[in-house]
């Protein structure tokens, strides 16, 4: 091995967690390396999550879009040719991997190594590349090591796809199945059952809980479910036992209470869940790792000041966006001094289920507050009278903010419906900057748009 070089910081991982710092610090002067197995930026969002997967969710979009638009002297039954949408898809991939790469060619102090880091004390990280091992000595390591896909070790599970399957670059699937079994109802499941319904496949979601989407809002998944594509099938308290591979498709055998039933389909895919990905040496530093992923402060540092994790490796909000805003926020610790000057707002971090139509929330909703014993002030909204809504013919849903009783402030929201990813936006904006009730019904929100239903749901409280 070659003599270790000395950087200023090294980044493990090269997604959402690292290169927002790493671009930010190397603009400081700070002498970066990013590494990643991968060899090019973005991760996991790119490689096979947030960004494929909406491509297949706008298409799908599209066709319920151009089958409702029949009944408007438009639109029909659509052809859908799937490997096109799997082209296209891989060429959204592709062209963004490109403008990644042209960012990083015009950055100066910025080197992105392809290979796999690994901890060897505080100060040293060893690099294991195709060309042999690289050390380096380091003043402050961010961890973005992310996550990945979890698979139970059920008899059979392998014989299953996972969304990596869905949804990377050439992937697996690229002639629809018929029919589909999916085991998980959590927003990965349920957002995949939902696109491949709108496309014409007859899905099942095999749910252990009692709840699709268990752990987000009640309220907002009951508003959400009667919304959802009737092709899709939900069964709950099911427990899957194995899958087995037949000769005219897959059988996943399950018990449901005192019942041992099977699902027979084309395809299975399974959906348990994401865990984080530790890089090697991390034990034996002695950083913490909790149940969702390695232990930080609100600063992003684990119990070396001047060790971060940010991003899904810390599962705190595994989410791209909140990747990114965790990672500045270790960028301007670092040039601090590896202290605390800038902290991350977790609870302020919209979250969105891309189904058909989506659900969205941030901040504290009247089940959280409920819970924990706060009261709030709620307002709601509903497509049914919004004008956007009834140009598109798409009037289910609506909105609900939550706020502080006194004050009025916003401390919370969720949507359902048309347009629900933009709203919590400017839901989300309004909660992190504590608007209050006041504030968003004296904003003068755009005609005919969805939005406006934030200040008439304020408006009503006032
Ligand atoms: P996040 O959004 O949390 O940053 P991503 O999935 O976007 O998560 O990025 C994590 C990246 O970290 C992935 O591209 C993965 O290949 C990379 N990675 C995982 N383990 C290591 C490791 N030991 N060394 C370097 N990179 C790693």
């Amino acid at each position: 091995m070659k003599k270790p070089e000395t950087i200023d910081v090294l980044t493990i991982g090269a997604g959402g967690g690292a290169y927002p710092a790493a671009f930010w610090l190397a603009k400081r002067a700070q002498r970066v390396v990013m590494v990643d197995p991968k060899g090019v930026m973005s991760g996991n969002c790119l490689a096979e999550g947030c960004v494929p997967s909406k491509v297949v969710r706008e298409m799908a979009r599209h066709v319920t879009r151009h089958r409702r638009f029949e009944s408007y002297g438009m639109g029909g039954e659509p052809t859908i040719d799937y490997r096109k949408i799997i082209a296209h898809k891989d060429n959204v991939q592709r062209s963004r991997y490109i403008q990644h790469g042209e960012e990083l060619v015009r950055s100066r102090n910025i080197e992105l190594i392809k290979g796999r880091a690994s901890l060897q004390d505080p100060h040293t990280v060893t690099v294991e590349t195709d060309a042999g091992d690289r050390r380096y000595t380091v003043r402050h390591i961010i961890v973005a090591s992310g996550a990945d896909v979890f698979v139970p070790s059920i008899p059979g599970a392998e014989l299953c796809l996972t969304s990596s399957d869905l949804y990377r670059l050439n992937p697996t699937v690229k002639v629809l199945p018929q029919t589909l079994t999916v085991i998980g109802g959590g927003y990965i499941g349920v957002e995949t059952a939902s696109f491949y319904a709108a496309l014409g496949v007859h899905v099942t979601v095999l749910e252990r809980g009692r709840q699709l989407l268990s752990g987000m809002d009640p309220d907002m998944v009951a508003m959400l479910v009667p919304l959802l594509d009737p092709r899709i099938r939900v069964m709950f308290e099911v427990d899957v036992d194995r899958i087995e591979q037949g000769v005219h498709g897959m059988t996943v055998h399950y018990r449901q209470g005192d019942f041992s039933g099977k699902e027979l389909s084309d395809q299975v895919l399974i959906a348990a869940g994401r865990r984080p990905v530790l890089p090697e040496g991390l034990a034996a530093l002695d950083i913490e790792v909790g149940h969702t992923g390695i232990a930080v402060n609100g600063a992003l540092q684990t119990s070396h000041p001047h060790i971060y994790a940010c991003g899904d490796v810390n599962g705190r909000v595994p989410l791209f966006h909140a990747a990114v805003r965790e990672s500045l926020v270790a960028a301007h610790n670092i040039m601090a001094g590896d202290v605390a000057a800038d902290t991350m707002d977790f609870t302020n971090v919209p979250t969105t289920v891309f189904t058909l139509p989506a659900a969205a929330y941030v901040g504290m909703t009247r089940t959280a507050a409920a819970q924990r014993g706060v009261a709030v002030v709620e307002a709601g909204y509903e497509f049914l009278e919004d004008s956007r809504a009834q140009i598109f013919g798409e009037t289910g849903g609506g909105l609900r903010l939550f706020f502080e009783p006194k004050s009025l402030r916003l401390i919370g929201g969720w949507v359902v419906g048309i347009d629900a990813g933009n709203l919590i936006g400017e839901i989300g904006l309004a909660c992190a900057n504590g608007l209050t009730a006041q504030q968003l019904a004296a904003f003068a929100d755009q005609h005919p748009m969805t939005s406006e239903g934030i200040g008439h749901a304020a408006r009503s409280l006032l």
